[in-house]
């Protein structure tokens, strides 16, 4: 009942992930109709019932355009878990601001990189000037397409492709 199922909006704009749990929920509820099972069918003493992989709201959702959501993990995936100071290629990466902190450097996409632990440490609060290192690549605010949004998803639910490609 954990599985991941993709919520679409009444338009087909892919909008979240929920569990099987909850998509079921909003079927019986008449929120949402089921546009994909692929997933077999879940049984109780009385009756059936088919298991979602993507379900479709009744009635369109009103949001902003979707944003990635700037967190560490985030930050990582988007510079290819690879240090942006010496390419390092590692899943032991820290965060580093490019702008120090303590000189009033802010904390957003473009002044956060993906650095190893000994890069980290030899910029310390140094400018990447002081420190007379270099990035790899200037930092930006990933795209934020639906394709970008759900990838980690996507490996293991790959009948959303055709749902999640375009947006
Ligand atoms: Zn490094």
């Amino acid at each position: 009942m954990q599985a991941s199922v993709l919520v679409l909006n009444a338009n087909f704009e892919p909008l979240n992930i929920c569990n099987t749990r909850r998509a079921i929920g909003m079927i019986l509820a008449g929120k949402a109709t089921m546009i994909l099972n692929g997933r077999g069918e879940i049984r109780s003493i009385s009756r059936s019932f088919p298991r979602p992989s993507i379900i479709r709201l009744e009635r369109m959702i009103k949001r902003p355009r979707p944003r990635v959501k700037l967190t560490k993990r985030e930050i990582l995936r988007r510079d290819n878990y690879t240090c942006q100071y010496c390419g390092r290629h590692t899943p032991y990466l820290t965060v580093d601001h490019v702008f120090p902190r303590r000189l009033g450097g802010q904390h957003t996409w473009d002044n956060l990189v993906a650095a190893c632990s000994s890069c980290n440490h030899h910029k310390g609060g140094r400018t990447i000037e002081q420190a007379h290192m270099h990035l790899l690549h200037w930092p930006s605010e990933p795209p934020s397409s639906a394709n970008y949004i759900f990838a980690r998803h996507l490996p293991d639910n790959s009948d959303w492709v055709p749902f999640i490609t375009g947006w």
